[in-house]
């Protein structure tokens, strides 16, 4: 701790009070993120230029302090959390974007926000897909990170696969450039890959090349309901069979419908109330939409209960306020969440939806469940109360059975947010013991110190035994 102390001192010296701030209201304001389980850090460090990125990991390796890069903070996994306490390196000052029209490229900084992205991108003709939900809010350098992705995955894939060339520090402080702005680049190892989704813990991302593709000229949406999820799902499975690719195809359980049909005052298909819904959206040329758009009102009319289309984007807005709306409305069953991001083989929907009714029936718990078929991206939030015990242990063996059950089913416990603290105590029934060796083994080799985001990921978190801070953040209920 002295220690930190001194290298805090010779930090502001360098970079100056501006950026290196030490007030309790900035450590206080950098002490947690969405996950809300407060670690204070000795200063928030705002960056302005993308070298003094490079003089704080410098200084860090010197006197030894842990550094927590930031983007907005959005993460529900604690992976912006200064867990061990040091410096907390805020990018949201480094947010230029300059879309390129002829490549169809995107030159961002990490602390660009997402929203802006797609704004600038749409501007030109161009469209970048992943589309996580906090995207008015969360960094582009965040969304790397922790590959995020969105309801667009299905079709067009994550931020992965959109990312074409990466700038940024090793832990070590010496500036770095993972790629080029061209199509194509074999050179040497990928280590761009590998900085993807290493959730700040091989690299400090200060700048990315994106790449985006033309915007489609025509959607069309679909809304379809369901008797029950088991149903639902055979459906989708059935849609898939016809070699169709939504652009969006987004799947609301009943409990998830119920929420959002309370907090809008109003049933989606008249008489039907909680009816489980898939959401579709074709996008593309107005030719391919058109074909499409037949297939797909063939499907419903052999599948589903009831189906209702959008005439008109006015329309189209209200069918997508049900997938809006539930996430928010949730909080009606019980004041806390554990939004679980985990991803299931399509041959497994089935049986998980199985599992699921056996999960609420056990535990007792509210889990409404929504997410994107296309990709097997479902969002199982348990739902408790916090201030009542026997809830709380019901959650924590829910949470548990569920990272069991989705391995067992060959998936996978994260398919965007990432492990963080959040998610350290499952990793290894994902992992082999010889996956987390060569895992850790990379973070020591390009990490030696460990200084950048320590406490992360492989080691056991007891979520459990810490308070979670009770405090309203602006994209809560999103
Ligand atoms: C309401 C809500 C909806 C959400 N919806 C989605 C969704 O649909 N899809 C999805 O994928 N996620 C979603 N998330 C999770 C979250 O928004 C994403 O994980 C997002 O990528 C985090 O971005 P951020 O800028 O807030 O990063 P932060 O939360 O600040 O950081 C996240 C992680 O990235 C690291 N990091 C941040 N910036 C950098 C950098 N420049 N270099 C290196 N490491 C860095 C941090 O150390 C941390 O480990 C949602 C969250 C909320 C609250």
């Amino acid at each position: 701790m002295k220690s930190f102390v001194a290298a805090t001192a010779a930090l502001k010296r360098r970079l100056g009070a501006r950026v290196v701030l030490t007030d309790d209201a900035s450590r206080e304001a950098a002490a947690y993120d969405s996950a809300k389980i407060p670690f204070r850090p000795e200063a928030l460090v705002r960056v302005r230029k993308e070298a003094e990125v490079g003089v704080v990991l410098d200084l860090a390796n010197r006197y030894r302090v842990p550094v927590t890069t930031r983007g907005r903070g959005t993460t529900l996994t604690g992976g912006a959390t200064p867990v061990r306490g040091g410096w907390v390196l805020d990018t949201l000052a480094l947010h230029t974007i300059r879309i390129d029209e002829e490549s169809g490229m995107a030159h961002v900084q990490a602390g660009a926000k997402v929203g802006d992205i797609q704004r600038a991108a749409e501007a030109k003709g161009w469209f970048y897909p992943p589309d996580p939900s906090s995207k008015e809010y969360c960094t582009i350098g965040g969304n790397i990170a922790c590959n995020a992705g969105g309801m667009h995955g299905g079709k067009h894939g994550v931020t992965r696969d959109f990312v074409v060339a990466l700038r940024g520090f090793l832990p070590t402080g010496e500036f770095v450039e993972w790629g080029t702005a061209t199509k194509k680049f074999s050179a040497g190892f990928n280590m761009r890959d590998l900085w993807i989704g290493s959730e700040g813990m091989l690299g400090v991302i200060t700048g990315a090349v994106l790449k985006l593709i033309p915007q489609p000229a025509e959607r069309w949406t679909l809304l379809t309901s369901f008797p029950d999820e088991t149903k639902a799902l055979q459906a989708a499975l059935a849609l898939f069979r016809l070699r169709v690719q939504p652009a969006i195809c987004e799947f609301l359980d009943r409990e998830s419908v119920l929420c959002a049909e309370r907090a809008m005052q109003t049933t989606i298909f008249p008489g039907q109330a909680g009816r489980p819904v898939i959401l579709l959206e074709l996008a593309g040329s107005k030719s391919d939409v058109r074909e499409l758009r037949a297939t797909l009102l063939a499907w419903a009319a052999a599948h589903a209960a009831g189906h209702r289309v959008a005439r008109t984007r006015a329309e189209a807005e209200q069918l997508w306020a049900v997938r809006r709306k539930c996430s928010g409305a949730m909080f009606e069953l019980g004041d806390a969440k554990l939004n679980e991001d985990v991803v299931l083989p399509m041959r497994s929907y089935v049986k998980f939806a199985r599992f699921l009714v056996r999960l609420k029936r056990e535990s007792g718990l509210h889990v409404p469940t929504f997410g994107h078929l296309a990709d097997g991206n479902l969002h199982v939030n348990i739902m408790y109360h916090k201030a009542v015990p026997a809830e709380c242990r019901a959650a924590e063996r829910a949470v548990q059975r569920l990272m069991e059950t989705v391995v067992e089913l060959g998936g996978a416990i994260s398919g965007e947010h990432g492990i963080g603290l959040a998610k350290s105590p499952f990793l290894r029934i994902q992992h082999s013991p010889a996956q987390v060796r060569a895992m850790q083994a990379v973070k020591a080799a390009l990490d030696p110190r460990g200084i950048l985001n320590p406490g992360k990921m492989f080691e056991r978190f007891e979520v459990w035994k810490h308070e979670r801070l009770v405090v309203q953040l602006p994209w809560d209920h999103k």
